[in-house]
């Protein structure tokens, strides 16, 4: 287990008229490789979670232990613990500063102390994870590339810290879909070279659903569903009571069935779906 989350509460502003109650009783195990989805609608509580998870902030009540390290005691060393949960924030290339992107994603490694040609590995290895080409990009400056290049090197800056678990909060929020798609595959790929642990925060359920092996469903405050996708996404009028839908192609398989056609609506993802769809005509030319 990497990540054990046991019994956390955490309220903001506490005994003032501003006091908020954003998580309530979590409990949370996770295994080293899994690739986690947090879902939840806004003000559900998923942000307060992830930041919790680097000792951003710290539980009101409740332990979270992250690979060994209990992150509520008191003298717990933090700075080892952002090193091994690197957190992603929504719209991070906001926090680009550098004159150049080398020095951008070089930032943490050197501050880690690592020689040159260790950090010079890793910013290539970084760039490389997130599909920007280091020869042609590592002098220029960050404030001249597009919106999605400089997310993806605000990522890389992240990845090139080596996080034994990374967690992207709506890491495409605000990007096209050719964007998204950049920041999708070079998470993907990342995941299935390094096997690190990954929990992605997103509103987009076929992202979700294209790429995570277990959903947590939040709502105020709660963990409510706790499952892998197809089990997640068959409780589809529960989502919706708590202002979440399903992805496209699970609502549209399930109204093929509903119109009769015999088809399983127990399908997640648009490969699926066409599986299904081929099993069904399949069926209906034998008849
Ligand atoms: P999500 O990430 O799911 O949108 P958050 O964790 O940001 O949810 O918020 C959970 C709850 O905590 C919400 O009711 C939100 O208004 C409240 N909250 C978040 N940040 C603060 C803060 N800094 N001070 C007070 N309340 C906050």
């Amino acid at each position: 287990m990497i990540i054990d989350i046991r019994n956390v509460n955490y309220i903001y502003n506490p005994n003032t008229p501003f006091e908020k109650k954003a998580l309530n009783n979590i409990n949370i195990q996770i295994d080293e490789g899994e690739f986690i989805g947090l879902i939840g609608h806004t003000g559900s509580g998923k942000s307060t979670l992830v930041q919790n998870l680097n000792g951003l902030i710290k539980p009101t009540s409740g332990d979270i232990i992250v690979d060994g390290i209990n992150l509520t005691q008191k003298n717990a060393n933090l700075k080892e613990v952002r090193q091994k949960v690197g957190l992603v924030f929504q719209y991070p290339e906001h926090q680009l500063f550098e004159e150049t992107i080398y020095s951008d994603i070089a930032f943490g490694p050197k501050n880690l102390g690592l020689k040159d040609e260790e950090v010079d590995l890793r910013v290539k290895s970084a760039m490389e994870n997130v599909g920007l080409d280091f020869e042609s990009l590592k002098d220029r400056s960050p404030f001249e590339l597009s919106g999605g290049q400089k997310r993806r090197v605000a990522i890389a800056g992240v990845i090139a810290m080596k996080p034994k678990v990374l967690i992207l909060d709506e890491p495409t929020a605000g990007l096209d879909p050719a964007g998204r798609d950049e920041i999708l595959g070079g998470i993907k790929r990342l995941y299935e070279k390094e096997k690190i642990t990954i929990v992605l925060v997103s509103h987009s359920m076929e992202d979700i659903a294209k790429l995570v092996n277990r959903i947590l469903v939040m709502d105020e405050g709660e963990l409510v569903m706790d499952d892998i996708p197809k089990e997640v996404f068959k409780r589809a009028s529960e989502l919706k009571k708590i202002g979440l839908g399903v992805p496209q192609i699970t609502d549209f398989m399930k109204q093929l069935k509903s119109k009769g056609f015999d088809v399983n609506d127990d399908v997640v993802t648009v490969e699926e779906a066409k599986e299904e769809i081929m099993k069904y005509l399949r069926r209906k030319e034998d008849v």
